[in-house]
This record gives C-alpha cells, sequence and structure tokens, in this order.
C-alpha cells in the first residue's frame, strides 16, 4: 500500500460514505451479488463494473466504470483505464455476436451539461446500433422506443460472462 493510499484513506472514507448514499452505482454494488440479476450488474470485475442501464436508449445500452466512487476522469488510475476498455472490448464483442449489432456509440457525458446525470460516479456509456435504428442524437435524448425488456437482454448477455 502506497503512502499516499494511508494518508488519504480516512478522510476519502467518510468522503465516500455521505456521497455513496445517493449514488446509485455504489448502492447496487454494495448490495448482495445475488441480487445482480435484479440490479441488472452483467459483471464485477477487480477494479470495474459492467451493469444494463435501467433506463436505455437502446437494446442492450451498458454503463462500464470503476468501482470507486470518483467523477473526475483523471482521478481513472492505469488499472481502470485498461479494464474498462478490456470490458467494452468484450462486450462489444458479445453483442455483436448475440444480438447482431451493426455499430456501436460509446462515450462518457462529463458534466450536467452533457447530460450526465450521474455526475459523481464516472461510467462509460456503450450502446448498441442497428442500421434502420434512429440517428445518434434521438436516440441520445431518449426518445426512442424499448423493444426488449432488460431481464431477458440482461439473460442474453449474462450467459457470456458466466
Ligand atoms: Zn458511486
Amino acid at each position: 500500500m502506497s503512502i499516499f493510499k494511508i494518508l488519504w484513506a480516512p478522510w476519502r472514507k467518510e468522503y465516500i460514505t455521505k456521497k455513496e448514499k445517493d449514488c446509485f452505482i455504489c448502492k447496487k454494488l454494495e448490495d448482495d451479488p445475488q441480487n445482480d440479476r435484479e440490479n441488472l450488474i452483467l459483471l464485477r470485475g477487480k477494479n470495474t463494473f459492467c451493469m444494463l442501464n435501467l433506463y436505455p436508449y437502446n437494446n442492450g445500452h451498458l454503463l462500464i466504470g470503476p468501482k470507486r466512487h470518483i467523477g473526475d476522469i483523471n482521478s481513472l488510475n492505469d488499472e481502470e483505464i485498461i479494464e474498462i476498455w478490456r470490458v467494452a472490448s468484450k462486450m462489444i464483442d458479445i453483442i455483436k455476436k448475440e444480438m447482431n449489432a451493426d455499430g456501436f456509440n460509446l462515450g462518457f457525458n462529463l458534466g450536467k451539461v452533457a447530460g450526465a446525470g450521474l455526475e459523481e460516479h464516472l461510467h462509460l456509456h456503450l450502446v448498441p446500433r442497428w442500421s434502420g435504428d434512429t440517428n445518434f442524437l434521438p436516440v441520445l435524448s431518449g426518445t426512442k422506443v424499448i423493444s426488449e425488456d432488460l431481464k431477458s437482454v440482461y439473460d442474453r448477455l449474462r450467459r457470456y460472462l458466466e
């Protein structure tokens, strides 16, 4: 453990406890892994998580991010950066194979002005796209009708991760 972790741990713990109460990502991660299907958590990695977005812009819309409750993109450490990218690549492969997606939009919404619903806990949006679905803008504004329910998408993707 580095000196910085030791020095900062007590302060950080208190800070996080307050913040995490309102953070839906932390709440789900702190819940029993037995409830992962209910919480739509597809994957608990060493440093990262992957879950289905409860309010998807398209079928298979995923959120991937660090387990740590951090909101600043510059606070990600190298392990988290690598793992987020590996999980995203893996999920792209799986969604291509299982759901025949034709393309993907990947992005972070940083700041309310950019559409962030939860600024305090970083997460990468991974949105599968199909030829003939709506343009990117309508997709992001959430106007698209989702044709498949979340639990069935969860089950389809989850079996690749067990
Ligand atoms: Zn959090």
